[in-house]
């Protein structure tokens, strides 16, 4: 590919920033902060492509500082996005990008629009007592997570790129300072609707609604109730999103309405992590002091915060306020229906089955219930599955101390099994696509930060990376990289 530059090495982006060409008043626009000495950690090669870049260009001295902040490319536009949220339950009228910058928008490969964000970049007005900045340790972090639901076939914002400043940033005690480059459908969050409906001033509210419309559902142009077809279109996407969630054993650990994004991607990862031996009760994040975002959780939070921008919504729903509430109250009412539709097509998927049956529901839950409280790890007990089918099951009833509630559980499951005419190859193959290998092991991520936080060494981060890039291959020589950590999961904490 060439690109029309004076400069051969220049990395040039097509930028168009509608979100601030439409959007005034939804944002500041500000200066990153210059970093000592950028230097880059890692390039992601393959969504640079995917996004247009030149990822040549960009893996040099010049895309560092593009990536520290201390570059501003041409056609950026860096602003922070003003947003509002509930916190915990409680409200917060104004939180913003205290820490990042939207740079701006491209058009991808593929003809999607994708924001490319930089996170640590230094203060915003929104900044209020925080520092502005990222330590590298959470910045690598979100690149590793991020990436590995994208392996997975999760919906989520990516990393671009991850860059040491050069300069510290000061938490319990001094620790690099890094940035990440963030890449999303959108940086809207359920928050952004808030920031204005909360002041009252509705004319705002329908500009991002129909922004937000134009951006990502274009479809509902013209529908009768557009506003109402958007509520329904948030709340199927979060039904979905969750329920993939839920499928991996997922936790995201502060889905506070800032944290969730319009588009159906997941954003933000901050303390989460996934769960090793199934327990509803999971939670990692130390200032989840009441588990309101453990891992069972997730429907029931995912609702409470759609039932937040619903009302946002209810004057453009509705001129009639009783109405309004009324048709809002149905769509936000149907969340745990749609969750359950997409959760159960998911576990058919996991437990190997093609069609459907009134009793599919209460054999997976079944699964789970022979699980529960017995540390039986979550996501090796679905992967044995596949080999359960072909009749192998040492390796599954290994991982009970007591098989007896798996055996009880398993013979439903054949039962159904056999009336489905699938080959059994064929079965467990398609079970192996549904059921990862790999997931970010907490034990493993831990390794993989200290090893670069504290030895400069990046090795294990490539590493486990490339291994979380094909989650549903076997990697026999990775085969250690599937299992839990010896200690299990019962003192990890995420901060
Ligand atoms: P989070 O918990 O990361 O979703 O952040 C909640 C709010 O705090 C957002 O408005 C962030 O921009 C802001 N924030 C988080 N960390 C910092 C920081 N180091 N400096 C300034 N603002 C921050
Ligand atoms: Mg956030």
């Amino acid at each position: 590919m060439t690109h029309v530059s004076d400069n051969p090495a220049a990395a040039r982006f097509a930028f168009d920033n509608t979100y601030a060409r439409e959007l005034e008043g939804f944002y500041v626009t500000c200066k990153a902060a210059q970093a000592a000495r950028p230097r880059l950690v890692r390039l992601n090669r393959e969504l640079a492509e995917e996004l247009g870049l030149d990822a040549g260009a960009l893996d040099s001295e010049e895309g560092a500082r593009i990536f520290a902040g201390n570059e501003t490319p041409e056609g950026a536009v860096p602003l922070a996005q003003a947003y509002a949220g509930h916190q915990f339950g409680g409200f917060s009228p104004q939180l913003g990008d205290g820490r990042a910058l939207l740079l701006g928008e491209v058009i991808d490969r593929n003809g999607h629009r994708r924001d490319i964000q930089l996170k640590g970049s230094g203060p915003t007005p929104f900044s209020r007592a925080g520092d502005g900045r990222a330590a590298l340790g959470p910045v690598l972090r979100e690149y590793l997570i991020g990436e590995a639901m994208h392996a997975l076939g999760i919906p989520t914002t990516r990393a671009l790129a991850a860059v040491l400043t050069g300069e510290p940033v000061f938490r319990e005690g001094a620790l690099p300072g890094a940035v990440l480059t963030r890449v999303a459908a959108s940086h809207i969050r359920v928050g952004t609707f808030q920031l204005f409906a909360a002041r009252g001033e509705q004319a705002k509210v329908r500009r991002l609604a129909d922004y937000v419309i134009d951006r990502h559902y274009r479809e509902l142009k013209g529908h009768a109730n557009p506003y109402l077809g958007l509520l329904e279109r948030v709340c199927d996407g979060q039904a979905a999103l969750i329920a993939s969630w839920m499928h991996v054993g997922f936790i995201h650990g502060v889905m506070n309405t800032d944290n969730m994004a319009i588009s159906g991607e997941t954003i933000d990862y901050g303390p989460c992590a996934f769960m090793d031996h199934y327990d509803p009760a999971t939670v990692f994040s130390s200032i989840d002091i009441q588990g309101r975002y453990a891992y069972a959780n997730q429907p029931r939070i995912a609702q409470w915060n759609l039932a937040r921008l619903a009302e946002t919504l209810l004057p453009l729903i509705d001129a009639d306020g009783n109405r309004a509430i009324a048709r809002a109250t149905e769509v936000v009412n149907a969340f745990p229906e749609q969750y359950e539709r997409h959760w159960l097509k998911g576990m058919r998927a996991k437990l190997g089955l093609v069609n459907e049956e009134e009793t599919d529901l209460n054999l997976a839950t079944g699964f789970l219930t022979a699980m529960a409280g017995k540390k039986v790890d979550y996501t090796l007990a679905f992967r044995y599955l596949a080999d359960a089918a072909l009749s192998q099951e040492e390796a599954i009833r290994a991982l009970f101390a007591d098989p007896s509630a798996y055996d009880l559980w398993s013979g439903h499951w054949r039962a159904r099994l056999a009336r489905e005419a699938v080959a059994p190859l064929v079965r467990a193959q398609a079970m192996r696509r549904a059921n990862p290998a790999f997931i970010p092991r907490n034990h493993r991520v831990e390794e993989t930060l200290s090893a670069a936080v504290e030895g400069g060494d990046y090795a294990p981060f490539a590493t486990l990376l490339n291994i979380l890039s094909r989650p549903f291959d076997d990697q026999p020589e990775f085969a250690t990289f599937a299992e839990p950590s010896l200690e299990g999961q019962g003192r990890y904490q995420t901060f």
